[in-house]
């Protein structure tokens, strides 16, 4: 083990010195300095990628007697053979190059046809990118249909019959739901909507959010709050947990819950034992779901619940001296809207986003020959925002232009962001087994929230996969029936 671990160090510190510059390049770095950025990025990508994949490593990896080794050392080996050898590997360096290459430009060219509404700009660029990633599905193989090997990438154990098992409770439970709600008026929201129509002095939002921060249990000692377009949380360990939020003077909520989602994300880095962080590949979070989860869980389960209204009422008096009811506020940060984007989406449509994205996608990925029409995909997207929302996109900018997940090349992604809102749903079940959520919310007492959370899930780190770990919060498997159940006792009430 002893080459393995140096080739480990130095991975770390690959890892280290990229994250750093991505960090640097979304908060700080000068607009100029973009290409120099890239440049020393290509570099460093370049060693971190030979310093593991190499003949002699590789030799060690597969040679090695696993009975003989620790359980950490076992962990260390499985998850180096997984995320290396078995992916990256099979693929010829050449034509991963040429892939990087091919993200890279589409990227840009989506920005373009974002920018301008115009998508024939883009079809050729994503039609090689679906062709580019079914011939690597070609080269890593696949248990029943291709797009399993995919979902495994961001979900490890995340196949096809566990999601349509998923969707179908969304499709034949929500869909009829939220149709039904959305054709609702409350104007009890409307009126309060009005009251929160006015500016919030960026400064003081500032404030106001790091107080929050740290009252959920954010650890300045080991972490930074910045600004950046698109909030997000990176990681160097669990001793430098870095995050970002994006103030709008004219609403103050939407600074709040990007704060409070990152706060999800930075508090499991933060709580990963020392024992996994220290190896590197076993540090940060498990997978895509299990993050989105955490997030997820502080963002809408957490802080979107009854029992936190006082909280935010508290602090818009302290900082603003603006006075909002409870019940205003929960109907505001709760309401359902007819919504072409995603990310502008409430809690309760937010799945059928998701399910619609997963149905273009296996349908895509159902089989690796065939011709691909991207002009297909896209007036399938508007189809199915017709049938499950009731709202046609009028443009490609309302519809298959508005997310990135695709020119990046990560097909498959999106399951794992409406997985994570059902583990939230089923961790809170289980923490409410134990204690009262609710009491604990309006005591402010989140360090025993964190105490969950970090004794059944966040000190692992990544050297369990997801099913153990929604097996360890919830003493049982996953269940998608606990989320159904708590988005229509929730939502019944407020629009009953
Ligand atoms: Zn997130």
């Amino acid at each position: 083990m002893k080459e393995i671990y140096e080739a480990l160090k130095r991975d770390k510190a690959y890892t280290h010195v990229l994250t750093l510059l991505s960090w640097d390049q979304e908060t700080e770095a000068p607009k100029k300095s973009i290409d120099n950025i890239a440049e020393t990025v290509e570099y460093f990508s370049k060693m971190k990628y030979e310093n593991i994949i190499n003949p002699v490593i590789k030799e060690k990896v597969y040679s090695i007697n696993e009975e003989e080794l620790s359980d950490l050392d076992r962990k260390i080996i499985k998850k180096l053979k997984k995320e290396y050898f078995e992916k990256l590997a099979k693929i010829p360096v050449e034509e991963e190059a040429k892939f990087l290459a091919l993200v890279s430009k589409s990227c840009s060219v989506w920005e373009e046809a974002k920018v301008t509404d115009n998508f024939e700009i883009l079809k050729p660029y994503l039609k090689d990118l679906i062709v580019s990633v079914k011939k690597f599905i070609n080269y890593r193989g696949y248990e029943g249909i291709p797009y399993n090997t995919l979902l495994d990438d961001y979900e490890t154990g995340l196949n096809t019959d566990i999601l349509d098992s998923f969707f179908d409770k969304v499709r034949e439970e929500l869909v009829p739901f939220i149709l039904k709600i959305l054709k609702t008026k409350n104007d009890k929201i409307e009126k309060a909507k009005l009251k929160l129509n006015r500016k919030f002095d960026v400064h003081k939002q500032k404030e106001m959010n790091l107080e929050l921060a740290g009252m959920l249990g954010f650890d300045f000692s080991r972490g930074v709050i910045k600004e950046s377009e698109h909030p997000f949380t990176t990681n160097m360990s669990n001793k430098d947990v870095r995050l970002t939020t994006h103030y709008y003077e004219n609403d103050v909520l939407s600074a709040i819950y990007s704060t409070i989602h990152e706060v999800g994300h930075a508090i499991y880095e933060q709580q990963v034992l020392d024992e996994y962080d220290n190896t590197g590949i076993l540090g940060s979070g498990s997978t895509m779901g299990i993050h989105e989860a955490q997030s997820r869980f502080y963002e809408n389960v957490i802080a979107k619940n009854m029992s936190f209204m006082p909280i935010i009422k508290g602090l818009l008096k302290k900082y603003f001296d603006f006075d909002i009811t409870e019940e205003e506020l929960y109907l505001v940060i709760n309401e359902v809207k007819r919504q072409y984007i995603r990310t502008e989406a409430d809690e309760l449509t937010y799945p059928v986003h998701v399910m619609i994205r997963y149905e273009i996608e296996k349908e895509l990925f159902s089989k690796l020959d065939g011709d691909v029409s991207v002009e297909d995909i896209a007036n399938k997207w508007d189809d199915l925002y017709e049938k499950y929302l009731g709202i046609r996109p009028r443009t490609r900018k309302e519809g298959v232009l508005q997310d990135p997940h695709w020119v990046y090349g990560e097909f498959g992604y999106f399951p794992a962001y409406a997985i994570g809102s059902a583990y939230a749903s089923q961790m809170f079940n289980a923490l409410n087994k134990e204690m009262i959520a609710e009491e604990l919310i309006a005591n402010k007492e989140f360090n025993k929230i964190n105490k969950f959370l970090y004794e059944r899930i966040h000190k692992y780190g990544s050297s369990l996969e997801p099913k153990d770990l929604i097996k360890n919060c919830c003493d049982e498997e996953f269940n998608p029936t606990y989320y159904i159940k708590y988005l229509k006792d929730k939502f019944s009430k407020i629009y009953e």
